[in-house]
């Protein structure tokens, strides 16, 4: 055995031969220094070639005899990139998203560090203490005058920045080193950190008398913060004050010396969230999201690492913000799917953060209006517990809300965009100047097929999904069981020929509105106005400020904003997510509903909702309009019970990208006959599995590649997940050596 302390290293580099530790010898020098966590760099292969790793295990002896291990070559950082408290969560993601140990290290270490983003740091010139100063600025006088400039400026005032000297003083660089020389002042460097909050909201400050749901909801909290793992779920109306409570119960965790993450969907969207928090808690809050420059993201992970901030507030990567006393996560608009990562590891935010809570003995807080069925259905069954806030703030009702049938409007004639009840209720807006939030909604974009004049939608007689029109065999698929049907070319319903896809964009509708309204001041905001740096920001505050008259948008528009002279929000085509062939279009089309009618009604001057629909019967639409989740839940967790869709089966997606379509069609079908093969041939994965079938992708091409699909649905049981787990690793070896991109996902929030 040898002797000497030994570190088993993660290499960094994603691939699936070196995904595993490798031990090195830590030289005496670095013996002190060295900590989990850390950076290191170490020779490599054959080679040797010099390669960066993580600590991931520090030994005081190893089996490797002492002539085959190598030293490490040198420590990268002066503290641990990844947090020895976290690495327990890096081997849990591993297992449950099947990535790579590096690929999960990745998430946790601070953005830009592999790009090598330097610290910013200030140089201060100070004066050293050299007795009579006047004589020593006459002596050197003779040899430079810049440097007698530099020191009668400090002599008013000591401490400048080094930049500031040079520029009163045109001194060069090397003035200030010949000071230094001389032993006449010394310059310090101090780190700073970038501060990347500019958008200030005024929201005000005033305390407010919470209300006796507020009080109870924050009672119930705080009571078990800082004692031991527990999962809230706050499922408060919009407008019931849940960031109210969010800030009192990381109070109670900061009192307690402990830490706290603080989710939002997408930072730019919700600037009145990170708002508020900035107000209440000031500088102890960071700021973590990818608008952010490198420099920025890894300022303020520094920030945070070195606890000088104890709050952070960012979008889904936050969770694995490097606090080391986690005392709670909250996660606000916990229904929202940008919590999804999409990029491999595909991992949920929400369970990660679930694990990372268990793991640290923390409390996790998901706080929205209308949860996902199956975060409601785990309330139900106690795997959350559930605290609900019924009323608004100021027993302010939820705004009225009328829905629209747009099936009438064409029988009358009327083929615009608006409805005749929509138009006049945005002319009294203009009238009034008052302000109104348009929504389009853009996920109806996939190709359901629709009758315009009865709202009839075509479904998959087996699986009550809406059936998907693909271009390249002219058929219309159920996405779930894999049956084909025929294009009809009359409504099967009422015989009328109106029957086609369905889709229509915001910019069109921004010109239809234009026509309509010459006078309407007009924002519009989707994905083409936002893309630059601020432009969501720029657009949300101009409208809050009154610039505009109407705000028309997509979804984005319909989260976490608090607009008080908003008295109108109008649902331009209710339907179009309704009918998307995935099991969860009826849920968030009532998400999607509920929330931006929220946005309404929240000033003195009251407010209300008008929902265009071609369904309007729909119960999605129904039980929106009369702010009845708990109607909606049932009805909708039976059906999830009765065709097998989640939370009562696990879905798993593979899906495959190529350029040559036979060739694709051939991989699907053969990877899918090896998986049916190996299916029967075990019990556990026979036992296990509800269904399977290849298919076509809904989007079927993007960007020149073809996209097909295998869903395999399997019961939620733990032994099933595992057991099909082992089965797509194999799966996966297969796949090393083609062409074409294969994409694992074990937990699809869709299935387009
Ligand atoms: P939610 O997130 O539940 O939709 P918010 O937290 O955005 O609701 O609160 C809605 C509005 O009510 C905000 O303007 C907030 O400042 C205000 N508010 C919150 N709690 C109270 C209270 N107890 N009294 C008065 N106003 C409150
Ligand atoms: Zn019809
Ligand atoms: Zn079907």
């Amino acid at each position: 055995m040898a002797n000497g302390v030994y570190a088993g290293v993660i290499i960094d580099q994603a691939h699936p031969m070196v995904d595993r530790i490798f031990h090195y010898r830590i030289p005496e020098t670095l013996q002190q220094k060295i900590k989990i966590g850390m950076r290191v760099q170490v020779p490599f292969g054959i080679a040797n070639k010099l390669m960066e790793g993580y600590v991931f295990q520090i030994d005081s002896n190893t089996d490797i005899p002492d002539e085959k291990i190598k030293p490490i070559n040198k420590i990268l950082d002066n503290y641990p990139a990844i947090p020895e408290s976290m690495l327990p969560l890096i081997t849990w993601m591993k297992e449950e998203y099947r990535c790579l140990t590096i690929e999960a290290v990745r998430c946790v270490i601070p953005p830009g560090l592999r790009s090598n983003v330097r610290k910013k740091t200030l140089r201060i010139v100070y004066l050293n203490d050299v007795g009579n100063l006047e004589e020593s600025i006459n002596s050197i006088e003779k040899r430079s005058s810049y440097m007698a400039d530099i020191l009668r400026l400090l002599a008013d005032n000591d401490g400048l920045l080094l930049d500031e000297l040079r520029a009163a003083t045109g001194a060069p660089l090397s003035s200030f080193k010949n000071l230094e020389k001389h032993g006449l002042v010394r310059i310090e460097h101090q780190e700073v950190y970038r501060d990347p909050w500019k958008y200030e909201y005024d929201i005000g400050k005033q305390p407010k008398t919470l209300t006796k749901e507020q009080l109870k909801a924050i009672n119930e909290i705080q009571q078990t913060i800082g004692k031991r793992y527990e999962r809230f779920l706050l499922q408060g109306v919009t407008g019931s004050g849940k960031t109210e409570v969010y800030i009192h119960a990381a109070q109670k965790a900061l009192e307690l010396n402990k830490q706290v993450i603080v989710m939002v969907p997408e930072i730019a969207l919700t600037p009145q969230t990170v708002e508020r928090f900035k107000n209440h808690f000031g500088q102890q809050v960071a700021i973590m999201h990818s608008r952010l420059s490198l420099g920025e993201r890894f300022d303020e992970w520094r920030r945070i690492q070195s606890r000088q901030a104890s709050i952070v507030v960012g979008a889904r990567s936050a969770v694995f913000a490097p606090v080391e006393r986690l005392g709670l996560i909250i996660i606000d608009e916990a229904h929202e799917d940008s919590y999804k990562s999409d990029m491999k590891p595909r991992y949920h935010a929400i369970d990660v953060a679930k694990k990372r809570c268990e793991l640290e003995d923390a409390v996790l807080l998901l706080g929205t209006a209308t949860p996902s069925v199956s975060d409601h259905y785990k309330a139900r069954t106690g795997e959350y517990k559930c605290i609900y806030i019924k009323h608004r703030v100021d027993n302010k009702p939820l705004p009225p809300v009328e829905v629209v049938d747009m099936r009438k409007e064409i029988e009358k004639g009327n083929r615009s965009i608006l409805s005749g009840s929509l138009y006049r209720a945005l002319s009294d807006v203009l009238n009034k100047q008052e302000q109104a939030i348009l929504l389009l909604n853009r996920r109806g974009y996939a190709n359901f097929v629709s009758c315009r004049s009865c709202g009839f939608v075509l479904k998959c007689r087996n699986c009550d999904i809406s059936l998907t029109y693909h271009a390249y065999d002219r058929m219309l698929k159920c996405h779930y069981c894999g049956h084909s049907y025929s294009y009809p070319s009359l409504c099967p319903k009422c015989k009328s020929r109106y029957i086609k896809h369905f889709g229509i964009g915001t910019q069109r509708a921004e010109e239809d509105l234009k026509k309509l309204f010459p006078d309407a001041r007009i924002v519009r905001m989707d994905m083409d106005t936002t893309s630059g740096k601020g432009a969501h920001e720029r657009i949300l505050r101009s409208f809050r400020e009154g610039e505009y008259d109407f705000l028309l948008g997509t979804q984005m528009i319909a989260k976490g904003l608090d607009f008080p002279r908003v008295t109108l929000v109008g649902v331009l085509a209710a339907d179009t997510a309704l009918n998307l062939p995935d099991y969860r279009s009826c849920e968030k089309t009532f998400q999607l509903i509920t929330q931006v009618s929220g946005r309404t009604g929240r000033g003195e001057r009251g407010g209300k909702v008008i929902i265009q629909s071609y369904q309007p019967h729909h119960y999605a639409i129904q039980f929106a309009s009369e702010h009845d989740y708990f109607g909606f839940y049932d009805k909708e967790i039976r059906i999830r019970r009765r065709f097998n869709y989640p939370p009562f089966s696990h879905i798993i997606r593979i899906l495959v990208l190529g350029e040559t379509e036979d060739q694709l069609i051939k991989l699907i079908k053969d990877s899918e006959n090896w998986i049916r093969q190996r299916i029967d041939q075990s019990q556990v994965l026979k036992q296990g599995l509800i269904d399977m079938g290849a298919y076509p992708a809904p989007i079927e091409k993007i960007k020149r590649n073809y996209r097909w699909q295998i869903l395999i649905r399997i019961k939620t049981d733990a032994i099933f997940k595992q057991a099909y787990h082992h089965l797509l690793d194999e799966c996966l070896e297969m796949f090393t050596d083609i062409q074409e991109t294969v994409i694992i996902d074990f937990c699809p929030i869709s299935l387009l």
